[in-house]
């Protein structure tokens, strides 16, 4: 019989978790296949792993990973999907955002021959308007810029084959934009149309803190366009100061020059300045991420592995 994991990455879902394995236990029961589910514990401050714990007592097909801290959700996913042995991976958030009836529809599809099948928001219920509009923002510039084309309005709600899961493992990148990633891998991909609801309890982790330092880890692990920014920048305000500095000369051979141009010159020395300084660091921030591949560290540390003990 084929079979199927579940990767559920959570961070302080304690007050949500039962409801969402209720839900979830009910699709899988469903399924005409061998299905387990786990739950992989991102360093939560509250009871999540305990709950965890006890779901796995009162369900053999659960299994529990506890990371040693909190890693952030790209690498809570990265160490549920290292986990999983079956044919077939799912990644779903805790919080009932993305609705597990989806599942039987992303299995059919990957029975069909599909490696990754993706959930693709029509609508996305219980966000305020400033993140609607933010997200939209940053999946268009992402089209625009990165080389490997990221749906957009696209979570990390899908279904990985078994090669894609494979494929997946051989990426080692620490600064891991998931989304990017599971696109990188190819094959075949196909997305599913669905509505998105409002977290069903609990609250979000993502601050626009977060969230602006996630859509740069985005951008420049897909794409080196602000390196070519910076130098084209470079290049415009090089050209204008060239014609600038012409018409200085120009008129100081034509007129003379009192000691006048105070005005044009820190106009000039802090156009540079600036320019230069926004350069520099579009260059820093990509060897700031060259520093942390270099230092070649594990991406997570686990804590304690519990597999399902029973059941499929
Ligand atoms: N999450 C995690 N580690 C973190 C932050 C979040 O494992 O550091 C999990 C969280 O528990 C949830 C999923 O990632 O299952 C999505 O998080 P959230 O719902 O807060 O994000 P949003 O839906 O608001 O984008
Ligand atoms: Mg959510």
């Amino acid at each position: 019989m084929q079979t199927l994991t579940v990767v559920v990455p959570a961070y302080n879902e304690s007050e949500g978790l039962r409801d969402f394995h209720a839900r979830l236990a009910k699709v899988l029961d469903g399924l005409d296949l061998a299905s387990d589910v786990l739950y992989v514990d991102d360093g939560s401050r509250d009871d999540t792993y305990a709950v965890m714990c006890a779901l796995r007592e009162q369900d053999p097909r659960v299994s529990t990973l506890k990371l040693a801290r909190n890693f952030g959700k790209e690498l809570a996913l990265t160490a549920g999907l290292d986990h999983v042995t079956a044919d077939a991976a799912i990644v779903i958030d805790a919080d009932l955002q993305d609705p597990p009836e989806l599942i039987p529809a992303f299995v059919q599809h990957w029975r069909e021959g599909y490696d990754v099948v993706y959930g693709t928001r029509a609508s996305r219920a219980g966000e305020t308007r400033f993140k609607k509009a933010t997200a939209s923002a940053f999946y268009r510039v992402m089209e625009k810029l990165s080389q490997t084309p990221i749906p957009r309005d696209t979570g990390d709600f899908r279904l990985l084959s078994r090669r894609a899961l494979d494929a997946l493992k051989q990426v080692r990148e620490r600064q891991r934009f998931m989304k990017g990633l599971f696109t990188w891998v190819g094959y075949r991909q196909l997305p599913v149309v669905y509505h998105r609801d409002p977290r069903h309890a609990g609250e979000t982790k993502w601050n626009y803190w977060r969230l602006w330092n996630f859509a740069i880890d985005g951008i420049t692990s897909f794409s080196g366009a602000p390196l070519k920014l910076a130098t084209y920048i470079g290049l415009a305000t090089a050209a204008l100061a060239f014609v600038f500095g012409l018409w200085v000369l120009g008129k100081a051979l034509v007129f003379g020059d009192p000691v006048r141009g105070y005005p044009s010159l820190m106009v000039v020395v802090l156009l540079l300045g600036g320019v230069q300084l926004v350069a520099l660091g579009v260059i820093g921030e990509y060897l700031g991420r060259l520093y942390v591949e270099s230092k070649q560290r594990p991406l997570y540390l686990v804590d304690e592995y519990h597999p399902p003990h029973g059941g499929g």
